[in-house]
């Protein structure tokens, strides 16, 4: 699997690395593990995301040296890191470099890359990174550790959901041994919020509410909300998590939309594939038990739209 990757990377100079729109843990853990390797390699590297390194992300090491400021220069390889389609990269990389690799773990993922390093049973990029450096005998250090361990404890909702199995755990177990912190971790990435952060959370949850007799619940954030508390997009991160959690609940929702879209955070506690509902609409995709989708829509239709899906999925 490796191997086409290696030759893919020999005798090139350049390399860009970019992930999806909106990073999380695992993309911003496995940029800089990759990052951090190709320059152990001699190579040049270029980190490029649409988006800024969310706050709580932003103490990796590593993190301070990511680029919003789109590449003009072209490349020698592009690697997409943790995107299932070139969609959700947010900007037009074809032109960026004659070659791809595409390494991620979601099971949508449309193979795009020249290379493609796709494995679904993996539960963070960071894992197939880790796995990487391990069957290579690679010596990393504990910054990258960090990073790994980062993906992987947010990919897994902090060792919560059905993809926390031993094998994680040995390798989070690892990780710790090569110099990650885990308590520093925990606390920089789940108990840092801003004090405004912490109210838009609070004004989130005041919006809870029980549909379909109890097996749908959702929440809402219309998102001038932010700019009416001074938060941030991603302080609402993690809360669609907390939609599934009431007895009795088998699909959650986090809705976020302005005045002509609404993007929907789908959840499941393991019995609804909500990856194969958010992929009945355009651009929509995700896991089994963790999804997503855009409907082109004000709040009201679109809610009314997706109930109906739900509806006829939950009988
Ligand atoms: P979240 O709800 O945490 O933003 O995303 C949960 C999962 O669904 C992630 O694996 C993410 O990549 C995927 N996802 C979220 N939104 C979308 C979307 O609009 N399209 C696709 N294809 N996947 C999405
Ligand atoms: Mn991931």
């Amino acid at each position: 699997m490796w191997n086409d990757f290696h030759e893919l990377i020999s005798n090139k100079k350049r390399f860009l690395i970019s992930s999806h729109l909106s990073l999380d843990g695992d993309s911003v853990g496995s940029q800089i593990a990759m990052r951090w390797y190709l320059e152990s390699l001699g190579k040049e590297v270029v980190v490029y995301n649409c988006d800024s390194v969310p706050r709580k992300f932003a103490f990796l090491s590593g993190a301070e040296s990511f680029s919003t400021q789109i590449p003009e220069d072209r490349f020698d390889v592009v690697v997409v890191l943790d995107c299932s389609n070139l969609h959700r990269l947010g900007w037009e990389v074809a032109t960026a470099a004659p070659l791809m690799a595409n390494i991620d773990h979601h099971r949508d993922n449309t193979c795009f890359g020249s290379v493609n390093i796709v494995d679904n049973h993996a539960a963070a990029t960071g894992e197939i990174i880790y796995r990487f450096f391990t069957e290579e005998g690679i010596n990393y250090p504990p910054f990258v550790a960090e990073a790994l361990y980062a993906a992987i404890l947010t990919d897994t909702g902090g060792f919560r959901f059905s993809n926390t199995s031993s094998t994680i755990l040995k390798i989070c177990s690892e990780l710790a041994d090569r110099g990650a912190d885990c308590s520093a971790i925990y606390e920089r990435i789940y108990a840092s919020h801003s004090p405004e952060g912490l109210l838009l959370q609070s004004r989130i949850w005041a919006t809870l509410r029980y549909h379909l007799g109890g097996k749908v619940c959702s929440m809402e954030l219309p998102l001038s909300l932010l700019d009416e508390l001074g938060a941030r997009y991603s302080d609402s991160e993690g809360m669609a998590d907390f939609t599934i959690t009431a007895e009795g609940v088998e699909v959650g929702m986090m809705i976020k939309y302005n005045d002509t879209e609404s993007h929907f955070s789908l959840r499941s506690k393991g019995t609804i594939d909500v990856g194969r509902i958010a992929q009945k609409i355009p651009g929509g995709g995700g896991h089994f038990s963790a999804a997503g989708c855009t409907i082109e829509q004000p709040f009201d239709r679109a809610f009314s739209y997706m109930l109906e899906i739900l509806a006829g999925e939950l009988g």
